[in-house]
């Protein structure tokens, strides 16, 4: 997957590892399932991406993994 189009017209690059775009994150819930050494492997499954866009900072969230398509979300500033 080499990237996605913004809505603003950017694209994402997708294929660099690590990338620079893409945020790792997890719910409260799921990592409470965590406790002393860590699996870096098996928490990487457990974890949600996020894309973001340098040109317009929409956040792009992969909910249901990369099969699915992620959900865009805008920047809400005055400027
Ligand atoms: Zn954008």
């Amino acid at each position: 997957m080499p990237g996605i189009k913004c809505k603003c017209g950017n694209v994402i690059k997708f294929g660099e590892i690590p990338n620079s775009n893409e945020w790792l994150f997890i719910s409260d819930v799921e990592y409470d399932k965590y406790s002393g050494n860590v699996d870096s492997e098996k928490l990487y499954m457990d974890l949600k991406s996020m894309l973001i866009c340098q040109k317009c900072k929409r956040i792009w969230i992969y909910w249901n993994g990369y099969d699915n398509a992620p959900t865009p979300y805008k920047l809400d500033v005055d400027n």
